[in-house]
């Protein structure tokens, strides 16, 4: 559909694909049936499912390439993104953008190239679905319209899971799906005179253990810790990834004292994780815990978040590693001092 791809808009196009937290996550079957696909139909030895960050493209799947990412200059997805049809170039030796190419003059010999862009529903191209051969080659109109098909379903897949609420790293809720959650549990709540807790959490010094040992271990550390709590939380609790490291957890029918006795066991059990990088050295991890209580139901959910992240302020100058509870003020809960 011609005028459909926003071309001239990279910081749009860049949170469009943030948006969908796959970058530099792990093998997943929907894309590698894409991928298999697309290398029995179009009979081609290298295909891919390419994403392009601002200095990198990274192939969610991909066949008959070593690496899984290359520098976004020597991409040639980096021209499929900017424009609206599917880009084919049957001989990459006769193209001058592309002839110099150290994928085409190296070992690789990527002779012939058809990419087709992953374009986002408000219009953002985050990367391509192609394939490519060693030899030079024509594509033809059915091999671009396979492409084209898997091209969408690729991109339906990964909406799919953005509208499932669920974080891609760690499975708990995204931000604004634990967000609308809290609210309906807050009528809920008030409905049925019920007290109801929520507690933030922050890895402590997060940044130090990426720097230290990479973002991969640090995104390892995070599944971790995440399960870590899940073991340690009763059903009713609803865990939520507030964004970075920074998580939150809803405890329905739950006293503050209950809350700050869950939110201790999560602690320790963080504490407790033993980690270690693959060479073998430790690596510690803990986070700190803020609690706040909605006794009266005047507050909206970001009051409560900002009675606990308050707290949470509070746990990190007070040492980290610990749980604190948000400060009571009787302007906060009015007839309940
Ligand atoms: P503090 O104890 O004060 O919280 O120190 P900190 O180093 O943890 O500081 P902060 O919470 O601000 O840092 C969070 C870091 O988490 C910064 C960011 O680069 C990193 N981060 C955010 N999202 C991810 C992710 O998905 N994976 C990985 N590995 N790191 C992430
Ligand atoms: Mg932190």
């Amino acid at each position: 559909m011609p005028g459909k791809v926003k071309l001239d808009d990279e910081t749009g196009r860049l949170a469009a694909l943030r948006r969908y937290q796959v970058l530099d996550t792990q093998i997943e079957r929907p894309f590698e049936t894409i991928i298999s696909l697309v290398e029995d139909i179009l009979e081609v030895p290298i295909c891919a499912v390419s994403l392009l960050d601002a200095d990198r493209q990274w192939f969610k799947a991909q066949r008959g390439l070593e690496v899984c990412e290359t520098s976004r200059d020597i991409a040639l997805c980096h021209y499929a993104i900017q424009q609206e049809e599917p880009m084919v170039v049957p001989d990459t030796t006769a193209d001058e953008r592309f002839s110099a190419n150290p994928l085409v003059t190296g070992e690789e010999h990527l002779r012939a190239y058809a990419g087709v862009p992953l374009v986002t529903p408000d219009g953002y191209a985050i990367g391509t679905l192609f394939a490519m051969d060693t030899q030079p080659r024509t594509f033809s109109d059915y091999d671009l319209r396979v492409l084209r098909r898997f091209a969408r379903l690729v991109v339906d897949e990964l909406e799919l899971r953005l509208q499932s609420g669920a974080d891609q790293l760690t499975g708990v809720m995204v931000h604004g799906a634990w967000m609308a959650m809290v609210r309906e549990e807050i009528q809920r709540a008030a409905r049925n005179a019920n007290t109801l807790c929520i507690s933030l959490f922050d890895i402590d010094r997060f940044k130090r253990i990426n720097d230290a040992h990479g973002r991969a271990l640090g995104d390892q550390v995070i599944r971790s810790v995440i399960a870590a709590c899940e073991t340690e939380l009763r059903a009713g609790s609803k865990l939520g990834r507030l964004g970075g490291a920074q998580f939150a957890v809803l405890f329905t029918e739950c006293a503050l004292d209950q809350a700050v006795v869950a939110a201790e066991r999560c602690r320790r059990a963080i504490e407790r994780l033993t980690l270690s990088t693959p060479e073998g050295a430790d690596i510690e991890v803990t986070a700190s815990f803020g609690v706040a209580p909605l006794y009266s139901y005047a507050l909206s959910p970001e009051e409560l978040i900002e009675l606990a992240d308050r707290a949470l302020y509070q746990a990190k100058s007070n040492g980290r590693n610990r749980v604190e509870v948000g400060q009571v003020v009787p302007s906060f809960y009015p007839g309940t001092a």
